[in-house]
């Protein structure tokens, strides 16, 4: 049915609007099947009624992006008109060393992390390092797919601007949420861990994962994700963590090489998380705001 295949395609056929041969085509081929099996007329009103529909949803995502459009020019100004308050020349600040950036918030509350979850992320890890241990067995030598790996991780710790654990700290981890009880691992971080530790067996390499679990987390967020940050070490977080940077993030890695390098960064903290700030229908008003100095990180 065409609603299915709307599904599956439905990005592509939003990015290009309703006039695009692209969903002429696909509505084509969609009811040619239908047209074999239905008379001209029932075969003309299916067609209508397919084709209203899809003109109907490509007209409501063009409303949501205008509306996230505004809501976005809105916060632009408001994130301006905080900046040019609190970093005033009147009081010594040149703007120009003291550039901003917006953080997401992660809003949600600390709470006991159930022996429940506990067991889902030792599944987790339990099935990862037996499927290493049925490709690799017992070698433990690093292939140059692995010290590829190895050396982009050095790369982004090497290029990461000094802001950014505070930009993250300040967030409280407002991308985490999605971490779930796999926490984004997969076999090549595990085995990252395993060649790094030789002296450790694999149900070792196991407990050392487990002895990270705090006993409190954030409620519905990664297994792995507390108060005070994650509190797995870079070299045993997933590819997934150590490569993903948020807008901030990039923003704040880029004023790294520029010159001026800034002498602060002042952080002004939203309501929503990293997943839900672009939602047009939700309030994400300004919650905080902070200026760290370039000595303070
Ligand atoms: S990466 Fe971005 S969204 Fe995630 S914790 Fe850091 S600042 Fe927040
Ligand atoms: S492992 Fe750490 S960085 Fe990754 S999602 Fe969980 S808390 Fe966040």
């Amino acid at each position: 049915m065409i609603e299915n295949v709307w599904s599956a395609v439905g990005l592509h056929i939003f990015s290009h609007g309703v006039q695009n041969p692209y969903v002429s085509e696909l509505i084509a081929s969609l009811s040619s099947t239908k047209k074999k099996q239905s008379n001209e007329s029932s075969y003309k009103q299916y067609f209508s009624l397919q084709s209203a529909q899809i003109k109907r949803t490509v007209e409501l995502v063009e409303l949501r992006k205008k509306r996230l459009a505004l809501k976005k020019d809105t916060e632009n100004n408001e994130n301006l008109s905080c900046w040019r308050k609190a970093i005033n020349p009147d009081d010594g600040y040149d703007p120009e060393y003291y550039p901003y950036t917006v953080v997401p918030t992660n809003s949600k509350k600390i709470t006991k992390l159930p022996q429940e979850r506990k067991s889902l992320f030792h599944k987790t890890l339990y099935r990862l390092i037996g499927d290493i241990l049925s490709e690799r067995g017992e070698n433990k030598e690093k292939t140059k797919e692995d010290q590829y790996e190895d050396s982009r991780l050095n790369e982004i710790l090497e290029n990461e601007s000094p802001f950014e654990a505070k930009a993250c700290s300040i967030c409280s981890g407002g991308c985490c949420g999605i971490g779930e009880e796999h926490a984004f691992l997969k076999k090549e971080t595990i085995f990252h861990y395993m060649s790094e530790h030789p002296d450790q067996t694999p149900s070792q390499v196991l407990t050392s994962y487990m002895k990270y679990l705090p006993e409190e987390s954030f409620e519905d967020s990664c297994v792995n994700h507390t108060k005070t940050g994650c509190v797995l070490p870079r070299d045993m977080r997933s590819h997934v963590c150590n490569d993903y940077l948020c807008d901030p993030l990039n923003q704040l890695r880029k004023l790294n090489t520029q010159t001026p390098l800034p002498k602060g960064v002042f952080f002004i903290s939203r309501a929503q998380n990293n997943w839900k700030k672009d939602d047009p229908d939700v309030d994400n008003s300004i919650v905080g705001s902070l200026l760290i100095l370039n000595d303070q990180v």
